[in-house]
């Protein structure tokens, strides 16, 4: 079986070739650092986390380059809004990001470019665009791409080329397909935008959304490679507009695969910043809700569905995770030599369900339907050691792809535990005994075990 991945250009599962054999070079549009994720931004960067994982599991070398947009309309307006410096809030920003992303073990990308560190990159393309004769100035110092000189225009989001506006054009960086247009390659400078603008040939401003992406991953990846993912709301105009403008800025077809994950939504609606019905991280932390229990949450889901957030599907996770760990725990307690029934890994089926466009709840299905065997066998003392060391290998090996069973949620939220254990020790100074009890639960709610020793706290995994 051979890896199929449903590309958004071709609106059909293909077979995964690499431009370069066992290599893959693999582009995520990373967040705008005006405000921290939300968990809906998250299930994104989850998505394309399993992605690259499995593409390592499969034994591919993954070039894995993630932007940070720290120059747009948004993070100015904040910047400006709050009499902030751009780059010292968008900094800190990203650090938090960078933060939230290893607390639910997302591996970071190999790159994680910031724009401001690339306008020389994109004013260089702009001028390509303009000297091809697809882009144009207007008066205020803006530079536009003509989306009537561009013949494949709309093959990423299937718009009608009859229904494009011709002539007609917009500085915004997000609208809808029925509105598209000619869109801003460079923004030219407005009195709101403060000091925040770069010197270019046709005139101060700074470049466009779109421009960015095109420019950071080509710097990294080459100009032709092999995927680029985001959520399905960067379509149009983002990715729609990158591809166009990359297109005639390179002479080549610019990305092979495009892959886009649904939203994850609550009550219906998308979260997002801007309806305010949303999560970041932090919050459910102090729900007690585990990392790893939002992790399996955020990837159970197969990631062209959209997933309805509750905190009731986060404690079934936190089962699942719990039943796989207890499997760990009693097939590590399996006496060498032991005889009794083989059992084999579900390889074959778990490979074969996430060859197929990372069927997730089939890769799942698989393990947990093994799990019950095995539990069955454990319980009857009746599992060989040869069966009860493969089984370990092969949970270790799919933890490569899920990263929810080998790890600890108190590894991963090691800062918020010792925090919680330092106020926890200061009521006890204080002799405020119920706070003391009440920390002490939601430690045990994180999985968290405490130790009074004279030489103070200590910790451990439960
Ligand atoms: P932004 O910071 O708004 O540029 O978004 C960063 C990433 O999160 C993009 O890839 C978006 O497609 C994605 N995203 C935004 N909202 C959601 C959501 N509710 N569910 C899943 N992905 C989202
Ligand atoms: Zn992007």
């Amino acid at each position: 079986m051979a890896l199929r991945l449903h590309n958004t250009l071709t609106r059909s599962k293909e077979v995964f070739t690499p431009i370069e054999a066992g290599k893959v070079r693999l582009y995520t549009c990373g967040p705008t650092v005006y405000a921290p994720a939300h968990i809906g931004n998250l299930r994104t960067y989850m998505f394309e986390d399993i992605l690259r994982r499995y593409l390592e599991w499969s034994g591919y070398e993954v070039t894995h380059v993630m932007n940070i947009t720290d120059v747009d309309d948004k993070t100015i307006e904040k910047a400006i809004a709050e009499d902030r410096d751009l780059l010292e809030m968008t900094e800190s920003i990203t650090q938090r990001f960078e933060r939230d992303l290893a607390t639910l073990n997302i591996l970071p990308a190999h790159h994680l470019p910031r724009a401001t560190d690339y306008i020389d990159g994109m004013i260089g393309g702009i001028q390509t665009l303009l000297d091809r004769g697809v882009a144009y100035t207007a008066g205020d110092g803006s530079v536009f791409f003509d989306i009537s000189k561009d013949a494949g225009y709309g093959q990423l989001v299937n718009i009608d080329p009859a229904s494009l506006r011709q002539g007609e054009r917009t500085s915004d960086d997000d609208y809808g397909k029925d509105q598209a247009r000619d869109f801003a390659l460079w923004k030219g400078a407005k009195p709101a935008d403060g000091p925040y603008k770069w010197s270019a040939p046709w005139g101060e401003g700074r470049p466009g959304w779109h421009m960015e992406c095109s420019i950071m991953s080509s710097h990294f990846l080459g100009q032709h490679f092999d995927i680029h993912c985001g959520g399905v709301d960067n379509i149009f105009p983002h990715h729609e507009n990158e591809l166009a403008q990359s297109r005639h800025m390179f002479d080549t077809p610019f990305v092979n695969f495009w892959l886009h994950s649904e939203h994850l939504i609550v009550d219906g609606e998308k979260m997002s910043k801007s309806l305010g019905n949303f999560y970041v991280l932090q919050e459910l932390l102090d729900r007690g809700l585990t990392p790893e229990a939002l992790r399996y949450t955020l990837l159970a889901t197969h990631y062209r569905q959209q997933l309805n957030f509750t905190l009731d599907k986060v404690r079934e996770s936190q089962k699942a995770i719990n039943r796989l760990k207890e499997l760990a725990r009693r097939l590590e307690q399996v006496p060498v030599g032991h005889e009794g029934q083989t059992i084999l890994p579900p390889d074959d089926q778990w490979r074969a369900a996430m060859d197929s466009d990372l069927n997730i709840s089939g890769g799942l299905g698989a393990i947990f339907g093994w799990a019950k065997e095995l539990f069955a066998a454990l319980d009857r003392e009746a599992l060989s050691a040869p069966s009860t060391g493969d089984a370990l290998a092969a949970l270790r090996s799919y933890d490569k792809v899920l990263g929810v069973i080998f790890t600890s949620s108190a590894h991963a939220n090691k800062e918020r535990i010792e925090e919680l254990i330092k106020q926890r020790d200061k009521a006890r100074s204080d002799r405020d005994w119920s706070r003391a009890d009440s920390l002490r639960e939601e430690l045990a709610a994180m999985g968290v075990i405490l130790e009074d020793t004279p030489e103070g706290t200590l910790w451990k995994r439960g």
